[in-house]
């Protein structure tokens, strides 16, 4: 044989095996049996012996893995690899679809369910139907170049199939590990004395990160295609109709999507998903519905960071069966002593649970929750387990009602009901519980976001006496950080650098820093877009409270009750002193800074939460309602009395597509941006 006969066949060879193993993996449907193929794969390896130059890049040959890398190089994704919000039950999902109809003015909308796949996400690039590269999800904007790992799963077409792709290609998909073959590898690996995986999610992420893609090429490692990245030269009308299209390319796509017409069948198909969940050849958590029509997709368009136009319905929490090895009370920022069961531990939806919340008394006397009690756990989403009921029927003899303690487990002050809850709370000033979670909360990322103060060097320092409250912060010095225990001198300069850098936090992390109760990130903005200063806040009154939009009497009378604590407005008064005293209009040097924004009536191509978070990412504030400070009314369809108002004061009024235009001036990423809207 000649080099050219070489070429030729080499040529045809990876054609006819190409197309065997779609047959095989993808379809599973065989024309050859396997001693045929391996003869045919012997003959491909002995050309590409003699002839070592003629070997291409994607050869049949190259499935078994090759040199081991020393690190994985990064791989920017061309378009995010985003995520979806989730809806955690039936009315979520119903809500979402309500939505949809609300935001597109149709009845009904077409939509495409797929089960959730519990894998690893990947991207797979192909250009003029050859596959390039592949990487990992990564951060969502860059992941791991895991390129050659990826040849080694037989599914992943190395060439697409047919005449006709496009110039450029990127497919997102989910890789997975099924049950049957999870089992089996663990107990290979059992044999070997080798460490188990703790699920088949685990068991697929470990697979694909190997430096060494020969151990990737032994693992089972499985794909389905459903989503697009960026494509070049192909157009489409549907997403159903690419997801056929990838079945032509040769890609696997999960045989159990479906189309789903309207809110019932959407409903329907979460629950027939849910029911065959367990029956299912792999794990799934949930189903993804997404919008049919990629005309209507891009109308929807994005929020902050997730499209409109897609969901994730999780199923409920998988739940677990195990005994209470005892009661603690836990002691909050706020003084609540929370009971916390600590559990034989026992895996629950792959992780490993050893505690779980019993919430308050009335919820423990209400399920009458004993130490030595088998119980129903449950985890739902990332949240703290909890205790469904109790198994009375396995009861140990002689277990005892629990009770809260009557004093303060950390301090010793003796507790308190709170006022018309169920809560026992220790009221306690010094009490070193409260404050070492309040100076935990203090310093996080979202509030102060002072670095370096974790819970053991915050735990050194009030035992040490030198933080009594959060202002004291400001006071430390680097000779007191010098003594702690495993604290370096490099620490300590990042320390007390960062509790300077905090000195200039926006009033909205400052008033969030307070932890005052009830006053979470979302209304301590609320807060900020309103008040001028922590001062003007502090001296507000119901009346004001209540008047802004999203603050409600609870959370008003939260405010008050926190303003008129003399330790509050001393400590507010010291930080103030430290230089902590942000005021509206600090917010940096943005080009609508200080400007007052009010909505109305209802927007077609924004929602309203969007149009706010325009205006406030250039500086501009939101409000509810028109006064004579208000510097812009934006006036959508059916506008009313805050119309008239606003004409009555002369007020600059603009339709939707005028505020549009006028934000764009601003050089903003609109949130229906187009190039961020194929992302799923
Ligand atoms: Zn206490």
């Amino acid at each position: 044989m000649n080099k050219d006969q070489a070429k030729i066949r080499l040529e045809e060879l990876q054609i006819i095996l190409n197309e065997h193993s779609h047959r095989y993996y993808v379809l599973d449907d065989p024309l050859i049996s396997d001693v045929e193929y391996d003869k045919l794969f012997r003959e491909l390896q002995d050309i590409e012996k003699e002839f070592p130059d003629l070997i291409h890049p994607n050869s049949p040959t190259k499935r078994v893995g090759g040199a081991v890398l020393e690190e994985f190089s990064t791989l920017e994704h061309s378009m995010p690899m985003l995520s979806l919000s989730n809806a955690l039950n039936e009315d979520e999902l119903k809500d979402f679809y309500q939505r949809l109809r609300k935001n597109t003015g149709r009845d009904e909308i077409e939509l495409i369910g797929e089960p959730k796949l519990d894998g690893l996400g990947v991207e797979l690039i192909y250009r003029k139907g050859e596959f390039e590269a592949g990487a990992t999800r990564g951060d969502g904007y860059t992941g791991e170049d895991i390129t050659e790992n990826l040849k080694t799963i037989p599914q992943i077409p190395m060439k697409l199939r047919g005449k006709i792709f496009p110039d450029l290609l990127e497919v997102r998909g989910e890789v997975i590990i099924s049950k049957i073959n999870f089992e089996k590898l663990n107990k290979e690996r059992e044999k070997m004395g080798e460490k188990l995986f703790a699920n088949p999610r685990n068991a697929a992420a470990g697979s694909l990160r190997q430096l060494d893609s020969k151990v990737t090429a032994h693992r089972p490692l499985e794909i389905f295609i459903y989503a697009p990245g960026k494509i070049e030269g192909f157009e489409y009308n549907t997403h159903m109709d690419l997801l056929e299209q990838f079945k032509n390319w040769g890609f696997p796509v999960n045989p159990m999507n479906q189309v789903v017409k309207n809110e019932d069948e959407m409903i329907a198909y979460f629950r027939e998903m849910e029911t065959d969940r367990e029956s299912m050849p792999y794990d799934i958590d949930g189903i993804v519905v997404k919008v049919n029509d990629i005309a209507l997709q891009n109308q929807l368009g994005m929020r902050t960071r997730t499209p409109r136009w897609a969901i994730a319905g999780k199923f409920k929490a998988r739940t677990e069966i195990t005994q209470i090895e005892s009661i603690v009370a836990q002691v909050g920022r706020t003084g609540v002593l929370t009971p916390v069961a600590n559990l034989k531990p026992v895996q629950l939806g792959g992780v490993v649970v050893s505690r779980a919340t019993l919430h308050n008394q009335d919820e423990i006397d209400r399920k009458d929750i004993r130490v030595g009690d088998w119980v129903v756990i449950e985890r739902a989403g990332d949240v703290i387990p909890k205790v469904i009921k109790v198994l009375k029927e396995r009861r140990p003899k002689n277990t005892v009602s629990y009770h809260l303690p009557e004093t303060c487990p950390v301090c010793g002050a003796k507790v308190q009901r709170v006022e018309g809850g169920v809560a026992l709370k220790c009221v306690h000033r010094d009490c070193p519980a409260q404050l070492k979670t309040g100076i935990e909360h203090f310093v996080s990322k979202r509030a102060m976001n002072i670095d370096g103060l974790g819970e053991k060097i915050i735990d050194q320092l009030v035992d040490a006496g030198l933080l009594t409250s959060v202002a004291d912060l400001y006071a430390l010095k680097f000779k007191d950080l010098a003594v702690l225990e495993r604290f370096g001198e490099k620490s300590a300069n990042n320390l007390i650098r960062s509790i300077k850098t905090s000195q200039k936090r926006p009033l909205s992390n400052v008033i969030y820093a307070l932890g005052i109760p009830n006053v979470g990130e979302y209304l301590a903005r609320v807060l900020s877009d309103h008040f001028e200063s922590l001062d003007d806040l502090l001296a507000s009154d119901q009346e004001t409270l209540i008047a802004i939009d999203d603050i409600g009497e609870i959370v008003a009378e939260s405010i008050i009750s926190f303003s008129n604590d003399p330790d509050n407005r001393k400590m507010i008064k010291v930080l103030q002193e430290y230089g902590i005293d942000p005021h509206a209009g600090d917010r940096g040097e943005k080009p609508l800074q200080g400007k007052i924004f009010v909505f109305t009536g209802s927007l077609e191509t924004l929602t309203r939460d969007d149009a706010k978070d325009l205006v406030r990412d250039l500086g501009a504030k939101a409000s509810g309602s028109v006064s004579a400070k208000t510097d812009y009314l934006v006036s959508g369809e059916s506008s009313g009395s805050k119309l008239d108002k606003a004409r009555e004061l002369g007020i600059k009024i603009m339709n939707e597509k005028e505020f549009i235009l006028f934000i764009k001036e601003f050089d903003v990423e609109m949130p229906d941006n187009k190039e961020q809207m194929k992302l799923f």
